[in-house]
């Protein structure tokens, strides 16, 4: 057997410390009176220092109070806001790991990660405490009980509709944070949910060390430093919102603009306001750029670099944002990204001054990682140089595994350590690469996770649908894929024969999921799911269909 063709970036090594990741993102002398975050809505701001200091208050009275302890998972729910950070850090100090919710969630899918995690506490935005209350009546938790586990974050109030608020929690001491040194830096200090390569979201469990050595080599590019103002719109509930929007421009001392949600009017005015230097986005918020308003209404000139990730950019998209860009004046470069929840999340970045002669490219291997393109994982055999293959992964980011699911974390990395990413990707001999294609069932809508695994359980609980199955179909004009369902139903039954069949199907699923999941793509019904003889969805066929579908409408 051949020798694996291993491709190791060409920048030198960064070294990081083993430690806990709340130490390393205040090691570098800022000064403490500059501005964290700002809250691009209110305009209201949080110091470096009232951040530290509120997050370690919170920490004491956290550990005083509730009894939180090193080792406890905590669930935050809740969209952007510099509460969030203060929360998050506070759980770093404390060493209880914190599962990440997105906001969206319905009360299924919330109990899902909650029990999945092994919660103790949920940190909630006040506006879903609703959200919250059900979930804990789904899992059979009484209200008495919910009351002594949910935390309203409102640092400003001390109780919320009978529930204890943050404020009540600020300590007058700040506690001494927990220590991660050496060995202790494998532990668990995020828990996001992913899908991976294949089935239902999991857990996955990003440690101290992943997210320090990802900082350490996110924060050694020179193209960003504590001049720049970074736009933090993208969820930060997402591991590539959470390292890139709310821990990297802390440790590089830079101010973040925080938005909880994508409003095209809000989003181009703070960046002339704040004068914002770096938008890390994804794709479908660059149409924006090109189609709104607002885009010419005001003055676009302080951004430097606009970085796509999360989601395939394609050429074309580029040069038209390229063109745009020039014609409003603004002296911005697109770049891109690329990174996944298993890898902390980032793996490539494309420096802003090769960006222009690389387009749609998701540039080099970051520092510290190793990447193989595999053609086929059983023969173990490389792609040729230029050749297309899956991309595996190695280095000190790779996740530490899936929440108790040893299975599925053996299935996505090997023995030696290698992340089976499930994306298919070329590289130029200039070590670029540029992702050609999706071996897994993932789907990404406006580059959020769609499960097609988790879609068609929905489906099939539906009683009049026999068998389902999950694909993404493009959608070039929203630069976006869209989750499109078959399925087979119950002959004979109300919704076989229903006059308003797709639907019906769509209102089904749309009042299980978070709004990014619903049937966008559309329902169609078939006669048969095309399976493997082992059972397995064919949905390279269904792909087909959906394109000779395409063409007869
Ligand atoms: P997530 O874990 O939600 O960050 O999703 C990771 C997946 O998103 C990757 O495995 C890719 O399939 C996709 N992805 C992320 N960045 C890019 C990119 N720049 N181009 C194409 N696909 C991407």
């Amino acid at each position: 057997m051949a020798p694996p063709t291993v491709y190791t970036s060409s920048s030198a090594p960064v070294s990081f410390p083993e430690s806990s990741v709340s130490a390393y993102l205040f090691s570098r002398p800022h000064d403490p009176s500059k501005i964290a975050y700002i809250d691009g809505l209110s305009g209201v701001t949080l110091s470096r220092a009232a951040l530290r200091s509120q997050s370690l208050r919170l920490a004491c009275g956290a550990r005083r109070h509730l009894g939180l302890k090193r080792g406890d998972t905590a669930l935050v729910l809740s969209p952007n806001s510099s509460t969030y950070a203060v929360v998050l850090l506070a759980l770093f100090a404390v060493g209880a790991p914190a599962t990440l919710a997105n906001a969206a969630y319905t009360p299924p899918e919330l109990a899902h990660q909650y029990t999945n995690a092994h919660a103790h506490l949920l940190f909630v935005h006040p506006a879903l405490l609703s959200v919250a209350h059900a979930m804990f009546d789904r899992i059979g938790i009484n209200k008495t009980e919910a009351a002594c586990r949910i935390i309203v974050m409102d640092l400003e109030a001390e109780e919320r509709d009978g529930l204890t608020a943050l404020g009540a929690l600020l300590d007058e001491n700040e506690l001494e944070e927990e220590k991660f040194d050496g060995q202790d830096a494998d532990e668990t200090a995020v828990i996001c949910y992913s899908s991976g390569t294949t089935g239902l979201p999991k857990g996955v469990e990003t440690t101290h060390k992943n997210l320090t050595a990802q900082l350490a080599m996110l924060g050694g590019q020179e193209w960003w430093n504590d001049d720049d103002v970074f736009l933090a719109v993208l969820p930060v509930f997402h591991v590539y919102g959470l390292v890139t929007l709310l821990l990297l421009p802390l440790l590089l001392g830079a101010p973040v603009v925080l938005l909880p949600r994508f409003i095209p009017d809000v989003f181009f005015g703070v960046i002339d306001k704040h004068r914002v230097t770096m938008a890390l986005i994804v794709p479908p918020i660059l149409l924006a750029f090109i189609h709104h308003p607002a885009s010419t209404k005001n003055d676009l000139t302080s951004l430097r670099v606009l970085i796509s990730g999360a989601a395939p950019l394609s050429i074309e998209l580029t040069k038209a944002i390229n063109d745009r860009l020039a014609s409003l004046g603004a002296r911005a470069v697109l770049t891109q990204g690329f990174g996944m929840t298993e890898l902390s999340p980032v793996s490539h970045i494309c420096h802003p001054s090769s960006a222009p002669h690389k387009p749609a490219s998701i540039g080099a291997l970051l520092p510290n990682l190793h990447v193989r393109l595999v053609v086929s994982a059983d023969a173990l055999t490389d792609a040729d140089p230029g050749e297309p293959g899956e991309m595996w992964i190695r280095g000190p980011t790779v996740m530490k595994g899936y929440v108790r699911n040893p299975k599925a974390t053996e299935e996505t990395i090997s023995k030696d350590g290698w992340l089976k990413t499930g994306d298919i990707a070329v590289r130029d001999e200039d070590g670029f690469f540029w992702i050609v294609d999706r071996k897994k069932e993932l789907i990404k809508y406006k580059g959020f996770q769609v499960s097609p695994a988790e879609l068609e359980d929905v489906l099939l609980s539906h009683p009049d649908v026999v068998d389902a199955a999950v694909i993404g179909i493009d959608d070039h004009a929203q630069s976006t894929e869209l989750p499109r369902a078959y399925v087979v139903s119950k002959p004979g039954s109300t919704l076989a024969i229903s006059d308003s069949f797709e639907k019906d199907v769509q209102t089904f699923v749309a009042a299980n999921v978070a709004g990014h999941k619903r049937l966008r793509g559309g329902v169609a019904a078939i006669e048969a799911i095309p399976r493997s003889a082992s059972g397995k969805i064919l949905r390279r066929e269904l792909r087909e269909l959906a394109k000779t579908e395409a063409v007869k409408a």
